[in-house]
């Protein structure tokens, strides 16, 4: 069971209810569990309390008793009454809590006869102990008769069973709060896991598979967001647009992977040296655009000069080929003639047009 025994049981509740019964007829109660701890102990003889269970050698006795009587319980037993190594009757009654013995209901700690003073003085000696007032602990012992230790066993049989019905109810209040708990766990890490795919659904909603870099959706939207800030505070904003020379050559030449192998490194390149607010994004088969915000053209213009001579001079080298690439760039800064970001992209597409017609691999700037 993997609950505590003090989670099953109300220990402070029952106890008040066993100090009632010991207050009514004077006998003890104990509740222990199976590891023998004791969680309820009312009412116990001095003689017990004081000398028995003290006493090196008489306790070892108690302990003994203890664990015979509580195995007789483990063999299933519904009571048993038990002469105790020290001379006394214990009696006690398993607890079942949902068919499961957990504990050992005790009473006792009383005699059926007058006591035979000199047994008890023999076993006053024999543990070295003070004779007067062991044999006055010995007088304050109950005496019951058999009829009554029948009442006394069938009230207590009914107490253990509704110890453990009481047990059950909690337990069953345990499972289901921990059942809870487990299903609010699986809900919370389903919402992670939904949560986390979102974003990755999100992601991949923006991003070109190929080079990672965002695609067309995104870069429409960006540039638009751009445009409209940059009117309203009256920012610079750069566009380039830039276009992969004779690709449909080297697709031809080497490959379709070669080609995209291509792609893949001129994005690195493009990416290199940005700023955190720049934005490059594949928006075409062999077409990428670069927004820069808050950028001045001409600073724009060099940077990206020392890019197109990278992408011409520097060749990809794949299964052991050397494969040279070049872009032709396009480059348009937002001014006053612009109504929205599409003459913007206009004055850029026509400046890549230039650079195409220009001879290729080479950046023109629509403003000059
Ligand atoms: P130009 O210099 O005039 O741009 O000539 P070009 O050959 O590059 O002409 P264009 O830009 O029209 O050709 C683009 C080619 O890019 C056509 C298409 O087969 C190829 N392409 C488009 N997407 C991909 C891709 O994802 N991977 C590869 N390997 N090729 C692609
Ligand atoms: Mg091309």
């Amino acid at each position: 069971m993997k609950y505590a025994f003090q989670d099953m049981f109300d220990i402070p509740k029952l106890t008040e209810l066993c100090e009632t019964f010991t207050r009514i007829n004077g006998t003890v109660t104990a509740l222990l569990d199976l590891q023998g701890n004791v969680h309820i102990k009312t009412g116990w003889q001095h003689i017990c309390t004081d000398f028995h269970r003290r006493n090196s050698k008489s306790a070892a006795r108690c302990l003994e008793s203890d664990t015979i009587i509580a195995s007789k319980l483990a063999q299933g037993e519904t009571y048993n009454v038990y002469q105790c190594k020290n001379g006394l009757v214990d009696i006690a009654v398993p607890v079942f809590v949902d068919g499961e013995h957990v504990a050992n209901f005790f009473t006792g700690q009383f005699l059926f006869q007058q006591p035979d003073k000199a047994y008890f003085k023999k076993q006053a000696k024999e543990l070295g102990i003070e004779l007067i007032p062991y044999m006055d602990a010995l007088r304050q012992v109950p005496i019951f008769s058999e009829p009554e230790i029948k009442k006394i066993i069938t009230f207590l049989v009914a107490l253990a069973r509704t110890f453990g019905e009481l047990g059950k109810s909690r337990l069953d209040v345990l499972r289901l709060r921990d059942k809870e708990h487990a299903q609010n766990e699986e809900l919370k890490k389903t919402t992670q896991e939904l949560s986390r795919a979102k974003v990755e659904l999100e992601k991949l909603a923006l991003e070109d598979a190929l080079t990672g870099l965002y695609n067309r959706r995104f870069f429409d939207e960006a540039l638009s967001n751009e445009y409209e800030r940059a009117c309203r505070y009256k920012h610079d904003l750069v566009l380039c647009l830039l276009d992969v020379d004779k690709f449909k050559d080297i697709n031809d030449t080497y490959g379709h992977s070669i080609g995209d192998a291509v792609l893949e490194r001129i994005a690195r390149v493009i990416c290199k040296n940005l700023r955190k607010s720049d934005v490059v994004a594949r928006i075409g088969g062999d077409e990428f655009a670069i927004i820069f915000p808050e950028a001045n053209a001409t600073q724009i213009e060099t940077h990206l000069g020392q890019v197109c001579h990278e992408i011409t001079s520097i060749p990809l080298t794949m299964e052991g080929k050397q494969v040279y690439s070049s872009c032709s760039f396009g480059l348009a800064s937002l001014n006053k003639d612009d109504t929205s970001e599409k003459t913007l992209i206009e004055r850029a597409d026509q400046a890549l047009y230039r650079s195409k017609a220009n001879g290729r691999g080479q950046v023109i700037r629509a403003d000059n």
